[in-house]
């Protein structure tokens, strides 16, 4: 039978790094190249189909603002999975990524399922954060790493989808 699976989803990680833009590009199809900022969180929905189940995300797109912090344990407790992102292009967004990590890893919840996603991948040419450091952290801490453009879609539809079939496995 086709089984619905509710499942929170929150985006971490630093302001312009292009949560908003992952989040429109996988809920619509689309892409800005002045996307607004976030204020506060934004909720989205959307559903991926995984074998004979329906995995039915219920996004929290968050600001990444520091003064917002207070607020992100609101999104990402109970959350089934949590994307956090970073833009390969700002070293100094990865270290952040690497902050969101170490908090969820302190007081979240212990079977969120952890991706990490290197967006900005179209822009190969200012490169800060090599693809082997990424793989690396992500391994030693448990998530799945992906590089991401919101811009040209590339693994933006796979890794919600990777993450819909890890949580049908769970
Ligand atoms: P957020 O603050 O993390 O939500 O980031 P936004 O989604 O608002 O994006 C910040 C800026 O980066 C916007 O101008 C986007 O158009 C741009 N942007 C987002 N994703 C990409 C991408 O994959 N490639 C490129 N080239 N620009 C992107
Ligand atoms: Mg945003």
């Amino acid at each position: 039978g086709n089984k619905i699976r509710n499942a929170k989803l929150v985006l971490l990680g630093d302001v312009g790094t292009g949560k908003s833009s992952l989040v429109l590009r996988f809920v619509k199809g689309q892409f800005v190249e002045f996307q607004e900022s976030t204020i506060g969180a934004a909720f989205f929905s959307q559903t991926v189909a995984v074998n004979d189940e329906t995995i039915k995300f219920e996004i929290w797109d968050t600001a990444g603002q520091e003064r917002y912090h207070s607020l992100a344990p609101m999104y990402y407790r109970g959350a089934a999975a949590a994307v956090i992102v970073y833009d390969m292009t700002n070293a100094a967004s990865f270290t952040r990524a690497k902050k969101w990590v170490q908090e969820l890893q302190a007081q979240g919840s212990p079977n969120t399922i952890m991706a990490l996603a290197g967006n900005k991948a179209d822009l190969v040419e200012t490169r800060q954060v090599s693809v082997e450091e990424a793989q690396t952290y992500a391994q030693e801490n448990g998530l799945f790493f992906m590089e991401t453009s919101a811009k040209t879609a590339i693994n933006v539809n796979d890794i919600f989808y990777e993450i819909a079939k890890r949580l049908t496995r769970a």
